[in-house]
């Protein structure tokens, strides 16, 4: 016989078998997820892209350290930074590291949002 571990759901806490979630609240937590983030491929984002933006904030980092140049903000003091596509892929907008641009997942979304 096999003896299964429940553990605390990470969310509310109810006993599971599941490795973190129970599965309401994994559910509901897939669910959030893919609508901050949607799927990469619904994004057009893969592997290429995301280690030429990976390295456009390791650089940005490296130059000014943890500091977002602003999207209609001011630069301000930023640890969340991300790399975007310059021209949104949309657009015509190469994964070339010439289109990256680092912002902060903040304005990152803002400028999105447009
Ligand atoms: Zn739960
Ligand atoms: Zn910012």
């Amino acid at each position: 016989m096999t003896v299964r571990l429940r553990r605390p759901c990470l969310n509310c806490g109810t006993p599971t078998r599941n490795a973190s979630r129970c599965d309401r609240c994994q559910a509901v937590w897939q669910q959030q997820r893919d609508q901050v983030r949607g799927s990469a491929h619904q994004r057009g984002y893969d592997g290429a892209w995301q280690r030429t933006a990976a390295a456009a904030v390791a650089a940005h980092r490296a130059a000014h350290g943890d500091w977002c140049p602003g999207w209609q903000v001011p630069a301000h003091p930023a640890s969340d930074l991300t790399g975007d596509h310059i021209v949104a892929k949309a657009n015509g907008g190469t994964d070339s590291s010439d289109n990256v641009q680092v912002l902060c997942r903040g304005c990152n979304a803002r400028k999105r949002d447009q």
